[in-house]
């Protein structure tokens, strides 16, 4: 037991009154530099490496070193999902890529909201034409 004392514990007190004891285990264990793995080539990481759909999305990450971070990829289409530690310009580009894929789902997004827009006006003007649409249906 004496071996695992390398911990605080830290009292903290609730809007309520209560106070609660916070135990902090011992400062995060720095990996040595050495340690790390180095970054894999540059590559697009939008897309799967096992089915090649361009929809693969970050599901997690955390700085791995000063210059790289580590990555976990998820592919919605084939489920396929893998770490890797990749460069800060490669996940920089990673990231305009999922910022233009954003930019095209908003337009598509608007695409349909003013096409189904469109559509049901038509239909409400084709309904007025044949008084199918009367006072009393407000
Ligand atoms: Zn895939």
């Amino acid at each position: 037991m004496e071996e695992e004392t390398r911990h605080r514990v830290k009292k903290v007190v609730l809007p309520s009154g209560k106070t609660i004891e916070v135990v902090l285990f011992s400062e995060r264990l720095e990996i040595e530099p050495a340690a790390r793995p180095p970054a894999e080539p540059a590559q697009d990481l939008n897309v799967c490496v096992s089915c090649s759909s361009a929809m693969v999305f970050p599901a997690d990450w955390a700085e791995s070193g000063p210059e790289n971070w580590s990555v976990v990829l998820c592919c919605p289409n084939c489920g396929h999902e893998r770490t890797g530690v990749f460069a800060q310009h490669n996940v920089e580009r990673f990231d305009e890529q999922l910022e233009e894929g954003a930019d095209v789902l908003a337009r598509d997004y608007r695409r349909l909201l003013r096409s189904n827009l469109a559509e049901e006006i038509d239909r409400f003007v084709a309904a007025l034409h044949v008084d199918a649409v009367l006072p009393e249906d407000f």
